[in-house]
């Protein structure tokens, strides 16, 4: 029996001209992407910026290191958490259901993560504000059972999920 590919996301942490996170998804053979400066949440009241910005390929997902000066991103990647993704809305019945190209059109992406840190239910929403090209989305925790507002995940989990680093501790 095979097992069907289940698709991959990514969170890695970058510390550039600023930091932030990169929220990655796979979509369509690519990793899309949104820079994240909060970064996840594990408290669905908090509602964390997402600015969509140029799709990745799948092999950058386990990339963690440091890039040049002089080159795009210059700075240091952690890859913070990592895991699989389920649709939530393929599931949903025919007049809801979509399929993930669909929800990133729409600008509505709702998925469960299996990742080691982040778990459950995730949305993705684009909003109505954006600057020039800029499509900004807002990341939520959606309320289930892995909803969790009595801590910060960022500051209890700081650490690369491959090396067990920190980004400072990457940096030297
Ligand atoms: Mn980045």
């Amino acid at each position: 029996m095979k097992n069907s590919h289940k698709p991959i996301f990514v969170v890695q942490k970058h510390k550039a001209r600023t930091q932030h996170y990169d929220f990655r998804i796979e979509i369509g053979g690519m990793l899309v992407s949104w820079a994240v400066p909060k970064g996840p949440s594990t408290d669905p009241r908090l509602k964390r910026l997402a600015v969509r910005t140029g799709d990745h390929p799948l092999d950058w997902v386990d990339f963690e290191g440091v890039i040049p000066e002089g080159r795009p991103g210059a700075g240091t990647v952690i890859v913070w958490d990592r895991g699989s993704y389920r649709n939530i809305l393929a599931f949903k019945d025919k007049s809801s259901h979509r399929s993930m190209e669909q929800s990133l059109e729409e600008g509505v992406i709702e998925i469960e993560l299996d990742g080691e840190k982040l778990k459950g239910g995730y949305a993705l929403i684009r909003t109505r504000r954006s600057y020039g090209r800029r499509e900004n989305w807002l990341l939520v925790k959606m309320t289930d059972a892995t909803a969790d507002s009595s801590s910060d995940i960022r500051e209890a989990r700081p650490e690369s999920i491959i090396s067990g680093k920190t980004i400072e501790e990457i940096e030297g």
